[in-house]
């Protein structure tokens, strides 16, 4: 999720590690450190801080002297963020320190069966069953260590491997998660991405899930899984650095756009386990869970439109009322909470001033909390009873939309836990429910081949002074987002409304040319969607409308179509979102606005 940077070569290894981790800042992270061989000993340094104060603990690398070393950047997912918790970590002999990126879908049932070898472990992370499994596994054969140590792991990861009996060699692997081999004639280097390598060399070799790299400073080879030496390609960077902090991509937000199939991945991993949703250390019993009456979701922003979704979502599989509130109404409302309302609050910075507050707020009335927020250790996961977190990695760009995404995605796996807690629908239909959810990532990857086509319809927009979203229950919240979001980086006022609700007053703004966006991916409500798309273009809006693909009805009664993948009528905010937030982006692109960094905006708002 964050950065991995390992230099072997002919020079001191912490220079290269300190510069190639202060390249790779950008991405956000909330600890780092260093491990350096010196002597067969391997000596490490960690901050919580940023890559500066490590710099500085080390006299710019001087006092870890060593020409072989991996260094991190760390975003927690397991484990708040701590020294003990900050990468490298170290076995019990300290002969192998590890740094890690991703995460270890297994390593709870890991870690146990380590304990009850008698293995000690230091830290809360699902990382340190590497090192300590290299440890068990090594007989003086490295690679055969790491791959053996490879084939246990689940999950998705990228490592980096010291071993002091190796004092010049360099390991790396990595399944679903990124990193790139840097060759140079004075050393060989890894990193997850090409910003840390770009100023050493331009010869890269990307390496494949499930292989294996075993660096020397003279020398690179890849092997497989079963030890076998396979021969790679050497490619070449021709980016630029602030292109390759975007990944190619102009602008951050683009790049998390594209980046929503893994983060969407990632949040489910480890959780949908023989078809039913499992939270790790969650203290909701279903005892308690039987007492509820209500459900209460808080939240503000594109956050507060993802508790609309899960409002839908666990109605229908729960029979549960639930009600979504604004963090800064439901703080000064004296709200009706009490220990027989359930209260879910949702936050991608988890610091959030106004939801941590209402959050205070519905602990002291007794209810029990669970938070869903994306970074871990943070204010409002501290104070909740429960946390879900969205294993979003860090986002960059003001307007969220990989941690909108993820956050549904946890909406979507609560109301299956609590469905199943409740006996609210039966296993199958949980399972069927759950195997649909995990194929969202797909459905999602299938859209973003849409970008072309979406780019120029956004032309459309640049003239609108304003326009409309129209949807039904599902399609309703989906709506909302994919108005504030055009509001938010193209400027141009926008309003999402229930369709049913606009003959009720606002009808009356449709006039010739009008903008309409119609959003029908939820099928059971297509008909009604169906008159209301005629109501509006009989007043000559110009209709565009978002429908799941063989849903050719609408075709008739609109200017333009968006169609998205069919998935389980639950679950279309997943898809149909991704159109909008590519919609807007482009309608900010084409009128030049600052499209990571709106005017007016934060990404977290710890005021009130
Ligand atoms: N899951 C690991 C941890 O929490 C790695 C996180 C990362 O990718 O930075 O330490």
């Amino acid at each position: 999720m964050c950065g991995i940077v390992g230099f072997t070569g002919k020079s001191a290894a912490a220079p290269f590690l300190l510069e190639g981790l202060h390249k790779l800042e950008y991405r956000g992270y909330d600890s780092a450190g260093i491990s350096v061989i010196e002597n067969s000993v391997i000596n490490t340094e960690k901050t919580v801080g940023r890559i500066k104060a490590l710099s500085e603990q080390t006299n710019a690398g001087a006092l870890t002297p060593g020409f072989v070393g991996v260094g991190h950047t760390r975003w927690a997912t397991h484990g708040a963020p701590s020294i003990e918790n900050a990468h490298p970590h170290l076995s019990g002999k300290r002969k192998f320190a590890v740094v890690h990126n991703g995460i270890i879908e297994n390593y709870a049932i890991l870690r146990e069966q380590l304990i009850g070898e008698g293995v000690k472990f230091v830290s809360e992370t699902d990382t340190e069953v590497v090192p300590h499994l290299l440890e068990k596994y090594y007989d003086g054969d490295l690679i055969k260590a790491v791959s053996k140590v490879v084939n246990l792991l689940e999950g998705s990861f990228a490592l980096g491997i010291i071993c002091t009996d190796f004092p010049d060699t360099l390991v790396a692997a990595r399944r679903f998660s990124p990193l790139i081999i840097g060759i140079s004639e004075n050393a060989n280097i890894i990193a997850s991405d090409v910003t840390a390598i770009a100023s050493v060399t331009k010869d890269i070799i990307y390496l494949d899930d499930n292989e294996i790299a075993v660096l020397t400073p003279e020398k690179a080879e890849v092997f497989d899984l079963s030890g076998n030496k396979i021969s790679k390609d050497l490619s070449k960077i021709t980016w630029d650095v602030s292109a390759a902090e975007k990944g190619g991509f102009e602008y951050f937000m683009m790049k998390e756009i594209h980046e929503q199939p893994h983060a969407v991945k990632q949040t489910l991993s480890g959780r949908i386990k023989n078809g039913e949703v499992v939270f790790e250390d969650f203290s909701l019993t279903t005892e308690k869970l039987k007492s509820i009456n209500r459900i209460v979701i808080i939240a503000c922003g594109s956050a507060y439109h993802a508790g609309i979704v899960g409002k839908y979502v666990i109605e229908e599989m729960v029979r549960i009322p639930c009600e979504v509130d604004l963090a800064s109404e439901s703080r000064y409302r004296k709200p009706i909470i009490n220990d027989k309302t359930l209260t879910i609050v949702i936050s991608q910075s988890g610091e959030t001033a106004d939801t941590l507050a209402a959050l205070r707020e519905a602990k002291r009335l007794g209810s029990h909390t669970v938070s869903v927020v994306n970074v871990v250790g943070s204010s409002i996961a501290k104070a909740s009873d429960d946390c879900i977190y969205t294993w979003a990695g860090p986002e960059i760009a003001v307007a969220t939309t990989k941690g909108y995404s993820t956050q549904i995605a946890v909406m979507y796996l609560f109301a299956a836990w609590l469905a199943k807690h409740l006996g609210t629908k039966d296993d199958k239909y949980i399972a069927d429910f759950l195997s649909e959810v995990k194929a969202l990532p797909q459905k999602i990857e299938e859209i973003l081949s849409l970008e072309g086509l979406l780019k120029e319809m956004a032309k459309r927009s640049v003239n609108d002074e304003s326009l409309f979203f129209i949807g039904r229950n599902i399609d309703y919240a989906v709506s909302l987002e994919a108005s504030l979001k055009l509001k938010e980086i193209s400027y141009i006022h926008s309003e999402a409304y229930a369709a049913g609700e606009l003959k009720h007053g606002t009808i009356s703004l449709i006039e010739e040319n009008r903008t309409v966006f119609a959003l029908t991916c939820y099928k059971a409500l297509a008909d009604k969607m169906l008159s209301n798309i005629k109501e509006v273009s009989a007043r000559g809006a110009y209709v565009i409308t978002c429908a799941n693909e063989g849903d050719t009805d609408f075709e008739k009664e609109s200017n333009q179509m968006i169609y998205v993948p069919r998935v389980h009528e639950l679950l279309v905010a997943s898809t149909e979102v991704i159109p909008f937030q590519i919609y807007a982006y482009y309608v900010a692109y084409h009128k030049g606005c600052d499209i990571d960094k709106p005017r007016n905006l934060a990404k977290s708002v710890t005021v009130e």
